[in-house]
């Protein structure tokens, strides 16, 4: 799911800001969150990847949206071959590459794939891709979280542990900021937003086709899945306002958490929640966030 950190909605709201002066960006939703988002989850709820097929979906010029399990790849195909964003799980990855041939716009392999963040159903066909050659590349905490392995959450019920990863998984480009890839014409841009649904998160730009990658910062339920667009992320914005206001009135008026939880003051938005985040536990998300609670799972580093 997209709440993991306890900083998410404010990280959010800066973000849409920049959005707002943008228009037209198609956003590739991330797939998946309500089921795995992290490898414990997904253990647990372990999908039969052979009967998972991945379906292909043309956003813009050259660009393609791959949806199998987890979150959801784009791909830029062209003559100097393929950029993919993220790469779901291990498994999956020679069903990935087959769907990428049968376009028949190149021949060329996957030079580089590009992570969005460290959680396993956007890793987790790192070692395959690596192992076939291509470059990995991300954000410096998404190596340090990969490598590391660790805790995460929302400081309270939502908890997650990561296995440190094998070495083949680990990105061998890592940046801070920004990273630009020159290739099929584009100026493919990986921009490092923190404090977002993790430390490392980066929303991946592909400015040609007006195209943007947004990984896990951004999850429509229902309906994630889908193509969006700047309306969309607008309502998802405006929710997470008004959640975070509903949140800090009720703390304002000394409720307690439990008190809220037995309100359901987040009633009225009950059309986001989806099977990993409830209720509950997106109160629990933006109370932790407004009193500073950062809890013994949220902090990474
Ligand atoms: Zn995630």
């Amino acid at each position: 799911m997209s709440v993991h950190n306890d900083r998410i909605p404010r990280a959010f709201l800066r973000r849409s800001e920049m959005l707002k002066n943008v228009h037209a960006w198609m956003i590739l939703l991330l797939v998946g969150a309500a089921l795995v988002c992290g490898p414990v989850v997904a253990a647990q709820q372990q999908p039969d990847f052979s009967k998972v097929q991945i379906k292909v979906t043309k956003v813009s010029g050259n660009i393609y949206m791959l949806e199998g399990q987890g979150g959801n790849i784009a791909a830029s195909v062209g003559e100097d071959g393929i950029v993919i964003v993220d790469d779901q799980f291990a498994p999956l990855a020679e069903k990935i590459q087959a769907a990428l041939k049968e376009l028949k716009i190149t021949d060329k392999p996957v030079r580089f794939v590009i992570n969005t963040h460290y959680h396993g159903d956007h890793t987790g066909g790192n070692v395959p891709f690596s192992n076939a050659g291509s470059t990995l590349i991300a954000q410096d905490n998404v190596r340090k979280r990969l490598e590391s392995g660790g805790t995460a959450g929302n400081g309270g019920s939502i908890k997650m542990e990561n296995k440190p990863a094998e070495k083949a998984a680990l990105p061998i480009i890592t940046f801070e900021h920004d990273v630009t890839v020159h290739l099929n014409g584009e100026d493919i841009r990986a921009l490092h937003f923190p404090s977002g649904h993790t430390d490392g998160d980066s929303i991946i730009f592909f400015p040609k086709n007006n195209v943007v990658h947004m990984g896990d910062d951004f999850v429509r339920i229902p309906g994630h899945g889908a193509l969006s667009n700047l309306d969309d992320v607008r309502a998802f914005t405006k929710m997470l306002k008004e959640t975070s206001a509903a949140v800090q009135k009720a703390l304002n008026d000394h409720k307690t958490l439990d008190q809220m939880k037995q309100e359901k003051i987040l009633t009225p938005w009950a059309k986001w929640k989806g099977d990993f985040v409830n209720e509950d536990a997106f109160i629990e998300t933006l109370y932790n966030s407004l009193t500073g609670h950062k809890g013994e799972f949220v902090k990474h580093n």
